[in-house]
C-alpha cells in the first residue's frame, strides 16, 4: 500500500514592483505637498511658475497642518 502525502505551501507576498511603485507615488506626493515651490508647473509654464506657485497655494493649509516649514 503506497501512501502519498501532499503539502501545499501557499506564498502570498507583496510583489517588489508594487512596493517600488507605491514608494515612488508616495515620494512624488510628499514633494507636491511639502516642497514644491513651482517646480512642477515650471516644466510647462517656465519661470513664471515660481512667481505664481499654484501648487504651493493649493496645498498651503495641508502643508501647515502636516508641519512642513513654509514661511
Ligand atoms: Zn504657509
Amino acid at each position: 500500500m503506497s501512501q502519498s502525502r501532499e503539502i501545499a505551501v501557499s506564498k502570498s507576498g507583496i510583489p517588489i514592483y508594487a512596493i517600488v511603485l507605491l514608494a515612488a507615488i508616495f515620494a512624488f506626493g510628499l514633494f507636491v505637498v511639502g516642497y514644491d515651490q513651482g517646480h512642477i508647473f515650471s516644466i510647462v509654464m517656465g519661470e513664471s511658475a515660481f512667481d505664481e506657485m499654484f501648487i504651493h497655494e493649493l496645498t498651503h493649509d495641508m502643508r501647515h497642518a502636516a508641519g512642513f516649514p513654509c514661511h
